[in-house]
């Protein structure tokens, strides 16, 4: 894989390929400090740093070792390859496998979610991702009888876990694969927060394939501005702003990744209960919160719940900050607690709330 190192005005303008993207690039305030900023593939998508700070050398070594961490953690959270922690459980065949701490926790972590999400986030859902392929050349729409046949080993309560005086071990019925694709961005990011944070990184954007998270300050007048990719118009244009302090910004959609026969269009997000992708009342969804593997995992399965479902979901769960946006309707939709954070900029649009305490 190649490593760009790269400017930070080049990676503000490149992150407007992303589902949410840093709208300010270089300000005054910021040309006085130094940054440094890196664009690398990978966990199949592309990760761009922005560090800002007075020290360039500091910096310089900071973003080699996040990069460095990175590797590491697509070692441990990646499907896709076959050494790695899930892809070794994945193919143990129903035995404990040992795993380092991070997967661990991450495992953990999910099926919590799952089971708090009622398995809208799901898991085990690997099955029914490798079935349909896409986001590949190799993209197709599966027989009902193959979805069937993957569906039948999507039960995420039968996975397991050990403590084993600080060793780690996960089991997962033989037959069933694990794919922490909407969770591992997250997790990587609150990782990545954590090493920069100890190594006195005072302010930066970690963008993990629009999976945003800020530390710090913004170069400009305190707050972050984030840009909420609009999903009908081309990449780039946005339908709101989030101005936020130092969090974590995520954003789910089915425009990111699909592809396209007799005029259907084909998403990367599933519904657990079929083996389809979903078919939800949104065409996009973010959640800010400081908890980026929450964001992450949240953002997929609110997508997956639709606007009923995540409705009753937010009540129950009133802190949650989101924004929805209707599909097929100009309509935005916003949490009592994204109010504040959110400026719908699409005048087409009107805004309306979702969720809230119960009355
Ligand atoms: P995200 O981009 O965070 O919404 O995650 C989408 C990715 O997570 C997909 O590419 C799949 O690898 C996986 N995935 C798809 N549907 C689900 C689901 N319902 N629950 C958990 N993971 C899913
Ligand atoms: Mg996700």
């Amino acid at each position: 894989m190649t490593v760009k190192k790269t400017t930070c005005f080049a990676i503000a303008a490149a992150a407007f390929f992303c589902a949410a993207f840093f709208i300010y690039g270089r300000t005054q305030a910021a040309a006085q400090q130094s940054c440094a900023a890196s664009e690398n593939y990978r966990m199949g998508t592309y990760v761009r740093v922005t560090l800002y700070g007075a020290d360039k050398e500091k910096l310089d070594s900071a973003l080699k070792e996040t990069d460095g961490l990175l590797v590491e953690l697509e070692e441990l959270f990646s499907a896709n390859i076959a050494s790695s922690d899930v892809g070794r459980i994945n193919t143990a065949r129903g035995e404990w496998t040992s795993v380092d701490e991070k997967t661990y926790s991450l495992i953990s972590r999910a099926g919590d979610t799952a089971k708090a999400t009622g398995g809208a986030f799901n898991p085990a859902i690997g099955d029914v991702v490798k079935l349909w392929k896409i986001g590949t050349p190799q993209a197709r729409i599966p027989e009902a009888y193959e979805i069937a046949r993957a569906l039948r080993n999507t039960d995420y309560g039968k996975i397991t876990l050990k403590n084993d005086n600080g060793k780690f071990f996960v089991k997962a019925p033989e037959g069933m694969a694990l794919d922490l694709g909407a969770i591992a961005k997250g997790r990587a990011a609150d990782l990545l927060k954590a090493r920069l944070l100890e190594l006195n990184v005072q302010s930066a954007i970690i963008d993990i394939g629009g999976n945003i998270d800020l530390i710090g300050k913004a170069p400009k007048r305190g707050l972050w501005k984030i840009g909420l990719q609009h999903p009908d118009h081309p990449r780039g244009e946005y339908f709101g702003v989030i101005m936020t302090p130092a969090a974590s910004v995520v954003t789910s959609g089915p425009y990111e990744r699909y592809f396209e026969k007799d005029g259907k269009r084909y998403h990367h997000i599933f519904d657990p209960a079929t083996g389809h992708p979903a078919i939800s009342d949104f065409s996009s969804v973010t959640i800010i919160d400081a908890d980026s593997t929450k964001a992450d995992a949240l953002c997929t399965a609110l997508f997956v719940m639709g606007r009923k479902k995540a409705d009753a979901f937010l009540k129950k769960n009133p802190e949650i900050a989101a924004v929805f946006l209707l599909s097929g309707k100009n309509e935005a939709l916003v949490t009592p607690h994204a109010e504040t954070l959110f400026q719908l900029t699409d005048k087409n649009y009107k805004k309306s709330i979702i969720g809230g305490a119960k009355q």
